[in-house]
């Protein structure tokens, strides 16, 4: 009974690897999230990368599988600092990281 929950109809298929993979997955999309806008869990993934709050029926672009990407994250933050970071240094922070989270 190890393997249960999201790899249940699976079975053996497609190799231990890409199963954990789909768990890790799946259950982040099932996951309840939290909306940016309300704070109310009721968040849910309307289409690949579009997410909705069921409360206030904020809808938002996000990732692929969960409302909050690594990408979006230093986006937001490099986005806030711009200022502050701008007068510091001239270094670009986004560049960097525009290849993750391809799907
Ligand atoms: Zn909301």
């Amino acid at each position: 009974m190890k393997k249960v929950g999201s790899t249940r109809g699976l079975g053996a298929r497609y190799g231990s690897t890409v199963r954990k993979r789909y768990v890790k997955v799946i259950t982040e999309l099932k996951k309840p999230h939290k909306c940016p806008q309300c704070g109310f869990i009721r968040v849910h993934r309307v289409s690949v990368g579009v997410w909705q709050c069921g409360k206030c029926n904020y809808t938002y672009a996000g990732g692929a599988y969960t409302p909050i990407t690594k990408l979006g994250v230093i986006a937001k933050r490099s986005a806030k600092g711009a200022a502050e970071e701008a007068a510091k240094t001239a270094a670009p922070t986004v560049e960097a990281v525009t290849s993750e989270e391809v799907e």
